[in-house]
């Protein structure tokens, strides 16, 4: 399992459950959306109605799922949890929406992955709390009218623009999640520690932030890393140098580049000299969905001035070069 890689793993989950904030207040960083939301969350208490529907966008591990716990903790409202993935047939989605109880928190993760019939039976049900069931099949079908509780919808998706524009249109309230600087990944880092218990100094608490690739969930993980090699050496507070030694013996490199990062602009560099290239080949390269590329490697890629997106496709910076320690082709005059 790698070290940078954003999804997590199962002993992992146990880990993040314990370190996710409970309150909005001690949510770090993403000041803008706290603030909307927080208002959001003020209307609807004041108004003694369940908040309207959001959608939360962004790369994975920047706090979506937290944000959705919080909605629920805040509305003093129960939470369902489910993903697109898990509802194929629009048969499934019922079955969750008239369990849910009144008031009810419904946070879908990575909804953009729902299928079209469950999508069509989402926007009626976000509009009026209300379903129609289709019984039978062919001329003999009817379709029966389903009163639901009212619920708030949390939807998540990677990038907001893979949802279809009905959909979207449906929430209330949408919240893009940036990467967070390497100041905001310092402060999770020192809530974290002192939760686990581990000594750090402040320049090794920045030599972990600025290796943690803008998102908090790697932070996390690279502090429990960095935490198991203290542990071996014997050294009882990490400081700058031993956090730095620690991560490298990990091969995280100094941007914090996860191996899907690397393989983009490996491909982009060695293979196609730089760019520019379409998007749906370097996805090909590196054996994996367009839509993964483009939404959970680029966004970092392009924040960190490593790749940049033009009308003819990708093409890899000078510092991209410079990172990979390759030297850029010089241009050639025709
Ligand atoms: P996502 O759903 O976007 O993939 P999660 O909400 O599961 O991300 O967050 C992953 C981990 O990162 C959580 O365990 C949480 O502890 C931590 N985390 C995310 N955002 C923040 C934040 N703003 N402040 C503190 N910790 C955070």
């Amino acid at each position: 399992r790698e070290l940078v890689n954003t999804a997590p793993a199962a002993e992992e989950k146990t880990m993040e459950a314990a370190l996710r904030p409970k309150a909005l207040e001690d949510f770090v960083g993403q000041s803008t959306v706290r603030g909307q939301l927080s208002l959001v969350l003020q209307s609807s208490a004041m108004r003694g109605a369940a908040a309207d529907h959001v959608l939360l966008s962004g790369p994975p591990g920047l706090g979506k799922t937290t944000l959705a716990m919080i909605i629920a903790a805040e509305m003093g409202a129960a939470l369902r949890i489910t993903s697109g993935p898990a509802i194929q047939h629009a048969g499934d989605l019922a079955a969750i929406l008239s369990s849910l109880t009144d008031g009810e928190v419904l946070f879908i993760d990575e909804i953009h992955r729902m299928s079209r019939p469950a999508e069509e039976m989402l926007y009626m049900a976000m509009e009026d709390f209300r379903v129609d069931i289709i019984v039978g099949k062919g001329a003999g079908a009817t379709s029966i009218p389903l009163e639901l509780p009212s619920f708030t919808l949390v939807g998540a998706t990677t990038r907001a623009g893979l949802l279809p524009g009905p959909l979207r249109d449906r929430f209330g309230f949408t919240a893009h999640l940036e990467f967070y600087s390497v100041d905001e990944l310092h402060q999770v880092l020192r809530r974290s520690a002192s939760m686990l218990n581990i000594s750090v100094t402040e320049d090794g608490f920045a030599e972990i932030a600025s290796r943690s690739r803008g998102t908090p969930r790697i932070s996390n993980r690279l502090l429990r890393r960095v935490r198991d090699w203290a542990l071996v050496h014997g050294i009882d507070q990490v400081d700058q140098q031993a956090a730095s030694e620690a991560l490298n013996t990990y091969e995280v490199d100094s941007l914090g580049l996860d191996r899907l990062d690397r393989a983009v602009l490996d491909a982009l560099c060695t293979k196609f000299r730089g760019g520019p290239v379409g998007l749906s080949t370097l996805a090909i390269l590196v054996g994996e969905e367009t839509e993964t590329v483009e939404s959970v490697a680029e966004p970092f890629l392009v924040r960190e001035g490593l790749l940049a997106r033009t009308p003819r496709g990708r093409i890899a910076t000078d510092a991209a070069w410079e990172h990979l320690g390759l030297e850029a082709p010089k241009p050639t005059t025709t």
